[in-house]
């Protein structure tokens, strides 16, 4: 019996979960970071909350044990990801890595690249504007610099205490969300403009594709290197299925050799 993390918070490592949770060659444990007051239900035995650093991580590994570390966490997660590559290095553990694909533009797309929150507060410009805000609750407080303009903010969670604009309509929700109701949404607050991470997937896309059918401009913060131009242990999959194929290419191999 191996014993497996996954590092989550993504549809991907529910997913992963799922198809390895009725396997007898494999226990799992999936890790949370406990960003969510009511996390999805997961298939598997979760723990929350950060381990403490690359160091707090690497313990975690030897004293459970682990024999294969999975990161599936968000391609914007790049904190976790980091200190898993340091971690499995340092506890000498296999690590396996999903690389979700970023979103390409296609023609229609109006996408301004940005490298951070104040990047994309100054793209917003000097004329008020309304803008449909589809970012983490933490990654917010930026846009207090720009009070100027309407907001629409859409979270997981209520963000708590409000943020100090004032014009601020919130809502909450959990994807995916089809590119039918994005627009039907994004009409009905008359959004001009769009603040988004280039998460890939399917179950956040559809705001993209509906920004497209307004002709809406969309200010895209650029995603950080891929994990595996940042550390060399990492062997990556680009989606729930490669990641399988490699976890029993990993098995059979450790066991070939009666690791
Ligand atoms: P981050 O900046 O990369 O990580 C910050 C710290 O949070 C880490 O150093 C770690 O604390 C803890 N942490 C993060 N993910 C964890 C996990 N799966 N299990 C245990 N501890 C974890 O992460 P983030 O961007 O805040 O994202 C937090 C979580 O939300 C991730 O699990 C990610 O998959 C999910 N998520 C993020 C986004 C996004 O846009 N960033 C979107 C959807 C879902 P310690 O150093 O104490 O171990």
């Amino acid at each position: 019996m191996k014993r497996i993390l996954i590092l989550g918070g993504t549809t991907e490592a529910r997913r992963l979960a799922e198809r390895l949770a009725p396997r007898a060659d494999v226990t799992v444990t999936l890790s949370l970071a406990g960003r969510t007051a009511a996390p999805a239900a997961q298939p598997v035995p979760v723990r929350i909350g950060g381990f403490g650093g690359a160091a707090g991580l690497a313990a975690f590994l030897e004293v459970q044990a682990i024999d294969v570390l999975i990161d599936a966490t968000h391609p914007y997660a790049a904190q976790i990801s980091k200190n898993a590559a340091e971690a499995a290095a340092r506890a000498r553990v296999p690590l396996l890595a999903i690389e979700r694909p970023a979103w390409e533009p296609v023609e229609a797309d109006r996408w301004i690249g940005v490298a951070d929150m104040p990047a994309a507060v100054a793209a917003l410009g000097g004329t008020p504007r309304r803008v449909f805000l589809a970012l983490g609750r933490n990654e917010l407080r930026p846009f207090e610099a720009a009070p100027g303009h309407f907001y629409l903010i859409r979270s997981v969670d209520p963000v708590t205490p409000p943020l100090a604009l004032p014009q601020a309509e919130y809502l909450t929700g959990r994807g995916p969300f089809d590119e039918a109701a994005e627009e039907k949404l994004l009409a009905a607050h008359r959004i001009d403009v769009i603040v988004a991470k280039n998460s890939g997937g399917a179950a956040t896309y559809g705001k993209i594709a509906a920004a497209r059918r307004l002709g809406l401009p969309v200010i895209m913060l650029r995603r950080a290197p891929p994990r595996t131009q940042v550390a060399g242990n990492i062997m990556a999959a680009g989606n729930v299925e490669e990641v399988l194929a490699r976890l029993d290419h990993l098995l059979t191999s450790t066991a070939a050799r009666g690791v």
